[in-house]
């Protein structure tokens, strides 16, 4: 699969294909962006433009055998690292050095892909920036991550940031559209693919998740008594945290809650009709919803929505989480009685 199938990463493609035409390609590049945006597939398609043996166009060709390798995951010449438990650790970037060490069995040169490049800790960071110091045509680094400013400056600043954007609806149709016609699925899903979309935020791993139609429901109920929360009783609210803490996938909910918020504040400004872009989901229940919440004094959206990422950074220190939604959905139930 050639580079040029990346879909709705333009600005991204172009400054891909310029290093390949001039092959120019510099020793460290940071994909950077949201989730699920496509930076793990643009670094293999990189990767691949860069090894294959018979580009087409400047592109690869997707058949030879190196592009097959690296569709494979079976290239020699290509390493790739992901955190282990939330951590990319002192021992990786050993693995990364003795893979550097050697020179390129079959290509020109050699690829480490660090996947989620944020969750480096200090050690493994601080071995990695050496290795970064001594430069070498023969080695390329690919840095991934959804939260690069969590990296160490020092590394940053070795870094060519090439930055990815969140998917245009429309995109997240297509990719889904052709997903769907490989795998054959009935008409119920190819008719999800819309909803899904709209619910994605312009991440492919949301609207996978919202392809389910169970997911879909979930949040779709759930969304409906979030917006109802300022007319509800405390018995509804004490209800709702616990369906909110049994969840599992808690970085959709995040996701879902943080765009409720921030769509219900632009709906306070009378922005919410000014186009796709705008809101981060736009379905006519969810707008509806919005519009409900909007009732609600602007300075008390504001200060939920502090209390809800308050509630999302407490979550990576293990709170108790049913406690913390709780006290956070009580809260816009009582915000009547303050106002
Ligand atoms: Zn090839």
């Amino acid at each position: 699969m050639p580079l040029a199938e990346l879909s709705g990463q333009v600005r991204a493609r172009e400054l891909l294909y310029n290093m390949i035409s001039r092959n120019r390609v510099p020793q460290t590049l940071l994909f950077a962006g949201p989730e699920g945006v496509g930076k793990n597939l643009a670094a293999r398609l990189f990767a691949q433009a860069l090894s294959c043996r018979e580009l087409q166009d400047g592109d690869a060709c997707g058949h030879c055998p190196a592009c097959i390798q690296i569709e494979r995951g079976l290239y020699p010449d290509l390493l790739t690292v992901a955190a282990e438990k939330q951590q990319i650790k002192l021992d990786q970037v050993a693995e990364i050095q003795e893979f550097i060490s050697y020179a390129p069995l079959v290509g020109e040169r050699r690829i480490v892909i660090i996947e989620d490049a944020h969750k480096l800790n200090q050690y493994a960071a601080n071995a990695l920036l050496k290795t970064l110091e001594e430069p070498s045509s023969a080695v390329l680094f690919i840095l991934l991550s959804h939260r690069h400013s969590l990296l160490p400056p020092t590394i940053l600043s070795r870094c060519l940031l090439i930055s990815f954007i969140s998917l245009k609806p429309a995109v997240v149709v297509e990719i889904l559209q052709r997903l769907e016609a490989d795998t054959e699925k009935g008409a119920d899903a190819i008719a999800g693919i819309d909803a899904a979309a709209a619910w994605s935020g312009g991440s492919m791993g949301r609207a996978l998740f919202f392809l389910e139609s169970e997911n879909l429901l979930w949040f779709s109920d759930f969304i409906g008594r979030f917006s109802r929360l300022p007319q509800s009783t405390l018995a509804q609210a004490l209800d709702l945290a616990e369906t909110a803490a049994e969840f599992d996938e808690r970085e959709v909910l995040f996701f879902i809650l943080r765009s409720f918020l921030h769509d219900t504040l632009l709906a306070k400004h009378g922005l919410e009709g000014a186009g796709e872009g705008d809101m981060h989901i736009s379905t006519p229940a969810w707008r509806e919803a919005v519009r409900l919440f909007a009732g609600l004094p602007e300075i008390e959206i504001r200060s939920i929505r502090q209390r809800l990422l308050e509630v999302e950074k407490a979550q990576a220190v293990n709170v108790n989480m049913k406690l913390a939604f709780e006290a956070l959905f009580t809260a816009i139930v009582t915000v009547s009685d303050r106002i």
